[in-house]
């Protein structure tokens, strides 16, 4: 049998062409990447906790009616998801700051903001994903006005989700990124979720701690990464008996 084609390598996922037309195969790699690329290491076991996680979320998501490219997971490390036009925009949502906003505006980590906030950054490694306005946006039609409107209005509705969901298992949803795509669906252009949300992208507190259970850990050399992840799945009920342990290459789609 052969090796299905890759699509697209990114820092830690590899995207495979799927079993049907407009599909692709999301694998989940272990590698992580921090300050745009600057720093590399391995987290065992992450790609198959982020694998559980994401689905986690994203099978909610779709039951409450948002969007997403998510299908059905494949096996440890693989989904099935439908393929889209990515926007080329991360879109942030903060809660409490943290990381960039609490540096660029000099706030303490952890100070409550005054409602949440939702930030568009420009997907651009050359230029550090730099912070972009709706206006830039709009300009230099990296999506359309409508584009942003919804995006926004689903980005809300993911975070009202997820700080609810955390806030069962005692974690605090500080802040997350996530990115959406474009799908033709019966001659209509939908906007959809896409890529994942994992503590590689959000940033979970314990709510009694403080103590971080997301991929600040590795960014900041704290250590117990691996367990943080652990942690995060184990309180979601989805943490896979014996551990997140398997091989490590792609497997075939049947
Ligand atoms: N984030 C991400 N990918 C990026 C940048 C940020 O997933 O390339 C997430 C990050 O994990 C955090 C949120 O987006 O949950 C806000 O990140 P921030 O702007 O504070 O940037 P950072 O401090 O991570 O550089």
């Amino acid at each position: 049998m052969s090796r299905r084609r890759r699509v697209y390598e990114g820092k830690a996922k590899i995207l495979y062409e799927g079993p049907e037309p407009g599909t692709l195969v999301q694998y989940f790699k272990d590698d992580a990447t921090a300050f745009n690329n600057e720093k590399r290491g391995t987290i065992t076991g992450k790609g198959v906790l982020n694998n559980r996680i994401s689905e986690h979320i994203m099978t909610h998501l779709n039951g409450m009616g948002v969007p997403t490219h998510f299908i059905r997971r494949l096996n440890m490390r693989e989904q099935l998801v439908r393929q889209v036009e990515i926007i080329p925009l991360e879109v942030v949502v903060r809660n409490v700051a943290a990381g960039s906003i609490a540096k660029r505006l000099g706030m303490d980590e952890g100070t409550q903001l005054p409602r949440t906030l939702v930030e568009f950054y420009l997907k651009d490694d050359a230029l550090n994903d730099p912070l972009v306005t709706e206006d830039h946006i709009n300009a230099f039609n990296w999506a359309h006005p409508q584009e942003v409107e919804e995006i926004m209005g689903l980005a809300m509705r993911v975070n009202d989700f997820m700080v609810g969901l955390f806030a069962a298992i005692g974690i605090k949803l500080v802040d997350f990124k996530i990115e959406f795509g474009r799908l033709w669906e019966n001659d209509q252009l939908r906007i959809v979720l896409a890529d994942e949300i994992s503590p590689d992208s959000c940033r979970l507190w314990d709510t009694k701690t403080n103590e971080k259970l997301d991929k600040d850990r590795f960014r900041r050399d704290m250590g117990g990464v691996s367990e943080a992840y652990q942690e995060v799945a184990r309180r979601l009920g989805i943490l896979p008996e014996g551990g997140p342990v398997d091989h490590k290459e792609p497997e075939l789609v049947q």
